[in-house]
């Protein structure tokens, strides 16, 4: 099932999407069924179950983090991970610049925004991230890269709510982009979309979809 599954969501998928599978409560057998379909971005919300997975799984897998992270979960992942998805705080960047500078690294990050109506949801309001940016401490940290921002719509079946949302966080993706990495290439990625909204995340510029129950099925939170 994981295969056809997986095949499908990436059928749906225009060129140079990137899919991240999210597994997530997953075993590794279902990790290892989309890694033997071809899949190599897993996206990962627990530090200590990412650990795990990475141990038991093939060492090209790229894995991305996507949870809401502790700073003093930080130093486990920093000297692997290939782009932590969701940094809401300058005090999680620092932490993440200095484990990166002490591994001889620079992780890819990227800063959340909070476009949803929920107030449970992490992340920068446009506004405070423009003040973060403008602030300009990020400048200086050398084991960092900012790579572009991500977002989660509000979960609700009103899809005109979730559209403005995306456009939203498009049009703050793009204003940032302009104001603070006009020379930079590498500031280039919106991630946004999970399994009940990634087309229209796609429809709004997404660059990047971080899918999960689509692919792997429903979650167990039982164990
Ligand atoms: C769990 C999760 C997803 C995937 O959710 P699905 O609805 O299963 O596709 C995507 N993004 C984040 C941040 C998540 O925590």
């Amino acid at each position: 099932m994981i295969t056809q599954n997986l095949n499908k969501v990436k059928e749906s998928l225009k060129d140079g999407v990137c899919l991240v599978a999210v597994s997530k409560y997953h075993p590794t057998e279902s990790l290892q069924e989309a890694y033997d379909a071809g899949q190599r971005v897993f996206g990962e919300s627990h530090v200590q179950e990412l650990l795990v997975k990475k141990d038991a799984l093939p060492k090209d897998i790229k894995w991305h983090f996507i949870g809401h992270l502790q700073t003093n979960k930080v130093k486990q992942i920093v000297p692997f991970i290939s782009l932590i998805h969701s940094v809401d705080s300058t005090k999680l960047l620092r932490e993440i610049n200095k484990h990166a500078i002490n591994n001889g690294v620079v992780v890819d990050c990227l800063l959340q925004i909070h476009v949803a109506q929920e107030t449970t949801k992490f992340g920068f309001t446009p506004q405070e991230l423009r003040d973060m940016l403008n602030e300009g401490e990020w400048r200086d940290m050398k084991g960092v890269r900012i790579v572009g921002v991500m977002c989660m719509a509000t979960n609700t079946d009103d899809t005109n709510q979730i559209r403005e949302e995306f456009r939203l966080a498009r049009r703050t993706f793009e204003d940032v982009k302009k104001t603070y990495f006009k020379d930079s290439e590498e500031f280039k990625e919106l991630s946004m979309g999970m399994s009940g909204d990634y087309l229209i995340a796609q429809d709004e510029h997404s660059t990047m979809v971080r899918v999960g129950s689509l692919i792997f099925g429903q979650r167990d939170y039982s164990h």
